[in-house]
């Protein structure tokens, strides 16, 4: 196996200048190329041989991670909340950055004022579309209460080791990260064994019509690729160590359902038994106490199996016995209430989310209507938990209403690809020998649409991230600790360098 790119052939066509940066290339290892750029010093060893037992070294990210936290709270600042979106000038300046390395990026308008970015490396004039990697990163965010801030969510602060900032998490440092990524392997002129294409998406977080689903529709052909890194899964730390990488492979399904009690309207002085809010209270009371069943879907088992022998004893044993006849119940019931988290990898999930009614202190309404948001395990259908409802709730004035619009239940990731082997190989090997575990997100992605389009897309936000900063995520003073960027950087960058680059 050849560890070094094949360049002299391009050397004719090449300046002086061109010549020069070649040959530091060709005296770098790839892996440390990938990561280095001219100008920027090569701080990995020279040439050592490689083999599948000892994996290369990667360096040199650093000067790459400080750029790459610049531009992370640059587009901090461009406030892409979500509704509206307006995801137009955070999509220039991310082609503005590519701009600038030579690349060729292309804005791909969707609606007004909302906007994609792609960029593409290219292996070869005709490349197969069906073996390109694509970094997908998304460009809005969710709307974030300055009030209950402590720092401006929107001013890029940076602070005592953390940025902060709506977006740090989800998913503008993965943006960031992608855009490094993808810089580094231009700058590093590593031949490719496939194209490589970064894309920045809009409107994820509603799935509206500027999303993924309405760009795949319009410009399939400028991403269409084989292989998808995404947001989705997460390095999980634990008592300060990164204790498993969840590498998302499937994710649930997400949509609403309205529930609508009805009565008759009348005086508050004289109040009678059909009065529509007492109805949807009690409605939602019933739902809200509901608890599906468990079902392990394939992924959710391997999970499980491999996070056992990581927790401790008592922990680990339940979930050992999750599966089995005559301890499963009882251990469902111990791992559910022990995470809200591992409660929802195990069944569909109804979450009462909004509530409307009435109009005046002294009229009592005819209607009330509650929004409940539905997550349904892949494979399982939003009308079997609409009748299960309807049964639980057993009240004529009170009907069930399911949105359109649902999110698409898309087949899980094949767990035996090589993107799948070097994803785990990477991160195993950088995160101190943590295991990657197959992850089944309780959250949707842009990674169904895109399994849809016959994709292997996988997720992972290659950020160690401990809970307590996981739950800033779409929540408070959302931040990403500094340490935790660059080291997500760097192996982001050697995951897509050991895939993309041949050696
Ligand atoms: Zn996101």
């Amino acid at each position: 196996m050849n560890c070094r790119p094949r360049v002299w052939k391009l050397v004719p066509l090449l300046p002086i200048a061109g010549l020069l940066a070649l040959f530091l290339a060709a005296a770098a290892p790839l892996w440390a190329q990938a990561v280095t750029g001219p100008g920027i010093p090569a701080n990995t060893p020279p040439n050592r041989p490689m083999s599948p037992a000892a994996a290369p070294q990667v360096g040199g990210t650093t000067v790459l991670a400080q750029e790459a936290q610049g531009w992370l709270t640059d587009l901090i600042k461009i406030n892409t909340s979500n509704p509206p979106g307006g995801e137009e000038p955070a999509a220039k300046y991310v082609a503005a950055v590519l701009q600038k390395e030579g690349l060729t990026p292309e804005i791909l308008e969707i609606a007004p004022g909302r906007s994609a970015v792609v960029a593409r490396l290219r292996s070869a004039a005709m490349a197969d579309p069906s073996k390109a990697l694509l970094l997908v990163a998304h460009l809005d965010v969710v709307p974030a209460d300055k009030s209950r801030w402590t720092v401006d969510p929107f001013g890029g602060v940076v602070k005592d080791g953390y940025i902060y900032g709506r977006g740090t998490i989800d998913d503008k440092g993965m943006l960031a990260a992608n855009l490094a990524a993808f810089i580094a392997l231009k700058r590093s002129a590593a031949r490719l064994n496939r194209d490589v294409i970064f894309l920045a998406t809009a409107d994820e977080e509603t799935s509206g019509d500027a999303s993924i689903r309405v760009l795949a529709l319009k410009y399939w052909d400028k991403f269409a690729a084989g292989f998808a890194i995404n947001e989705g899964g997460n390095v999980f730390m634990k008592n300060g160590r990164v204790q498993y990488i969840g590498l998302q492979v499937s994710e649930k399904v997400a949509s609403n359902i309205t529930v609508i009690a009805k009565g008759a309207a009348g005086h508050a002085s004289q109040p009678t038994k059909d009065n529509a809010v007492v109805h949807l209270a009690a409605a939602v009371n019933n739902i809200g106490n509901y608890t599906a069943p468990v079902r392990f879907t394939s992924v959710v088992r391997r999970y499980f199996e491999g996070l056992a022998p990581l927790e401790d004893d008592e922990i680990g044993k339940w979930m050992r016995s999750l599966d089995t006849p005559d301890r499963g119940e009882h251990a469902q019931r111990v791992i559910s209430d022990a995470s809200p988290l591992w409660n929802a990898m195990l069944r569909d999930t109804i979450a009462p989310t909004m509530l409307n009614a009435g109009s005046a202190r002294n009229v009592i309404p005819g209607e009330a209507r509650a929004n409940l948001n539905v997550r349904l395990l892949p494979g399982d259908t939003i009308n079997t938990v609409v009748s299960d409802l309807e049964k639980l709730v057993n009240d004529p004035q009170v009907r069930l209403e399911v949105l359109p619009n649902a999110g698409l239940a898309a087949p899980d990731s094949s767990l035996e690809n090589d993107f799948y082997a070097t994803i785990g190989r990477v991160a195993t090997r950088e995160f101190g020998g943590a295991p990657t575990l197959p992850f089944q997100s309780t959250w949707a992605t842009d990674s169904s649409q895109l399994r849809l389009h016959n994709v292997q897309a996988y997720g992972l936000v290659p950020f160690p991230l401990s809970d307590e900063d996981l739950k800033r995520m779409h929540g408070d003073d959302e931040r990403i600790p500094i340490t935790s960027f660059v080291k997500g950087v760097d192996v982001l960058t050697k995951i897509v360098a050991e895939f993309a680059a041949t050696r």
